[in-house]
C-alpha cells in the first residue's frame, strides 16, 4: 500500500469497462467529501472523489449556510481557505427574526457585526473547495451502484457506467441516501413527518418590497400549528423560501408542481388566516416549488469498525436542518478524519485502521448530541402552539426579550391580493 498519487483515469478517459486502482476513494463531492479531499491533498495525500452529478453546476446547491466557529470555520482553517471564505461572507445576514402566524414580530435580532456565525452561499463555499482541488481530483458522472469488500480492507466500487475502481481506503461522503452506508450499517433514514417546499423570490427590493420587508436582512421564521414559512435573504436581492408542513411522506406527490399557480393556491389554502406579508412569500414566488421531505437517521447511529471503510457527514448522521449543523458537522468530520489520516499515515492498513477508529470515536458522540438537539428543535418548531417554545429557544440564543406582541407593528398588504 503506498501513499502515491491516485492512479485513476479521468471521466473523459474512462471507458465503460475500465478498471482502475486508487489509494483513497471518496464517494460524494458535497461539502464533507470536498473538505476531506482538500485537507488530505494539502497534507500530500492524493485522493479520488467520485460524484453522480454530471458536473459542479448541474444542480442548484441550496441557500445560505452559517459557518460555526468550532466546526465549519475550523475546517476551513485546516483547509487553508478561511480568508477566501471571509471574502465571500454576506454582510448583515446573521440577523434573525421570529414571527407568529399573524406576521407579528416576536424576536428581532439585527446583525450588529459581532456575530460568530457568518453566512455564505452554499454554492460559493463549494466553489472555493472545488477550485482549491483543481480539475483532476473530482470525477463527475460517476454514480456508485455497488461496493464489494476485498481482502485487507480494500473495496471494489462499481459505477453506473460499468466501470470499476479498487480502493485501499473508501470514505462514504455520499449524503442522505448513501450507498456506502450499507457496508457498515443496516440503518436507513426515517421520515420526520415534516416536508419542506423551497422556492425563491427574485429582484425582491423592486418587485417584492413587502416580502423583502417582512424577511429583513437575514433569516425569518414564522411558525404555528405544525406549519411554517421560513425565509432567508440571499445576495442579489433574492429570498429563498421554505414552506414547511406537517404531512405524509407522499403528500407532495399529490401536487402538480409544474402548474405553478395551482401549487400556490394549494399552499395558500394551507396558510389560510396567516398574515398577508407571510402569504406573499408563497403568492409571489418566482421559481417552481421543489419538495424536500425531511428525513433523519436514528439518533445515535453508529456501527462497529469495518476495515478500510468509514462514513462522514449526512451519510453517517443525517439529521433535520433544525440544529443548523449538518454542513458544519460534515466539514468538521472531514477535518478530523483528515487530521487522523495525516497523523497515523495511510501507508499501512494498521495506520488506516487507527485513523478510522479515532475518527469514529470522536464523531459518534458528537453527532448523537446534535442529532438529538435537531430532533427536539424540529418537534418544538412544529407543535400546535408554536412558536411558544421556539421563542424560548431562540431567546436563549438572542440577548433580548421577546417584543410585546400587542405593541409590535404588523405590516399588512391589501387583503384582497392573496
Ligand atoms: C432544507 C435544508 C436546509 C439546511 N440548512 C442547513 C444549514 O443552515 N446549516 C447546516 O450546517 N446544514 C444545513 N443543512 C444540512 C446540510 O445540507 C447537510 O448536512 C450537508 O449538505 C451534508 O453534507 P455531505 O457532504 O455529508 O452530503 P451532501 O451535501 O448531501 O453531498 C453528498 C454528495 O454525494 C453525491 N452522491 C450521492 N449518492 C451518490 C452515489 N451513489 N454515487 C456518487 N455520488 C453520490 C451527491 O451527488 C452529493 O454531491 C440543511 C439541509 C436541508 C435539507
Amino acid at each position: 500500500m503506498t501513499n502515491q498519487t491516485a492512479q485513476t483515469t479521468t471521466t473523459a478517459q474512462r471507458s465503460p469497462d475500465s478498471r482502475a486502482s486508487v489509494h483513497i476513494a471518496v464517494v460524494g463531492a458535497g461539502l464533507g467529501g470536498l473538505t476531506l479531499a482538500r485537507i488530505l491533498r494539502r497534507g500530500g495525500i492524493q485522493v479520488a472523489v467520485y460524484d453522480l452529478d454530471a458536473g459542479p453546476d448541474v444542480r442548484p446547491q441550496g441557500g445560505m449556510l452559517d459557518m460555526h466557529e468550532e466546526s465549519g470555520q475550523a475546517a476551513l482553517r485546516a483547509a487553508g481557505l478561511y480568508d477566501a471564505f471571509r471574502a465571500q461572507v454576506m454582510s448583515s445576514a446573521e440577523a434573525t427574526r421570529v414571527l407568529d402566524k399573524y406576521a407579528t414580530v416576536r424576536i428581532d435580532q439585527p446583525d450588529d457585526g459581532d456575530g460568530t456565525r457568518p453566512e455564505i452561499q452554499r454554492e460559493a463555499l463549494r466553489g472555493l473547495l472545488l477550485e482549491s482541488l483543481g480539475e483532476e481530483t473530482v470525477h463527475w458522472s460517476m454514480k456508485l451502484t455497488s461496493v464489494h469488500p476485498l481482502d485487507g480492507g480494500r473495496h471494489e466500487l462499481s459505477f453506473a457506467d460499468g466501470s470499476t475502481v479498487t480502493a485501499d481506503l473508501l470514505i462514504g461522503a455520499d449524503g442522505a441516501w448513501s450507498r456506502v452506508r450499507s457496508l457498515v450499517s443496516d440503518a436507513t433514514p426515517g421520515y420526520s413527518g415534516i416536508s419542506f417546499l423551497t422556492t425563491h423570490l427574485r429582484d425582491t427590493d423592486t418587485r417584492h418590497p413587502d416580502a423583502a420587508e417582512v424577511v429583513g436582512q437575514g433569516v425569518m421564521f414564522a411558525l404555528s400549528e405544525g406549519k411554517g414559512i421560513i425565509a432567508h435573504r440571499e445576495p442579489h436581492s433574492i429570498i429563498e423560501v421554505y414552506v414547511a408542513l406537517t404531512a405524509g411522506a407522499d403528500w407532495v406527490d399529490c401536487l402538480d408542481l409544474a402548474d405553478h399557480n395551482e401549487t400556490k393556491k394549494v399552499l395558500l389554502r394551507e396558510f389560510e388566516g396567516w398574515g398577508d406579508p407571510l402569504r406573499a412569500l408563497i403568492a409571489e414566488a418566482d421559481d417552481v416549488f421543489v419538495p424536500r421531505p425531511i428525513y433523519a437517521l436514528p439518533v445515535g447511529h453508529r456501527w462497529a469498525r469495518v476495515p478500510g471503510v468509514t462514513l462522514l457527514g449526512d451519510a453517517a448522521h443525517l439529521m433535520s436542518p433544525f440544529a443548523g449543523e449538518g454542513a458544519n458537522l460534515a466539514m468538521l468530520d472531514a477535518a478530523d478524519l483528515a487530521a487522523a489520516l495525516l497523523e497515523h499515515g495511510t501507508d499501512t492498513a494498521a495506520g488506516i485502521e487507527a485513523a478510522l477508529a479515532a475518527h469514529e470515536t470522536a464523531m459518534f458522540p458528537r453527532s448523537a448530541e446534535f442529532a438529538a438537539e435537531s430532533a427536539d428543535n424540529l418537534a418544538l418548531a412544529f407543535e400546535a402552539d408554536a412558536p411558544r417554545r421556539f421563542l424560548d429557544l431562540m431567546a436563549s440564543h438572542v440577548p433580548q426579550p421577546p417584543a410585546d406582541p400587542a405593541a409590535a407593528p404588523v405590516r399588512t398588504l391589501a387583503p384582497d391580493l392573496y
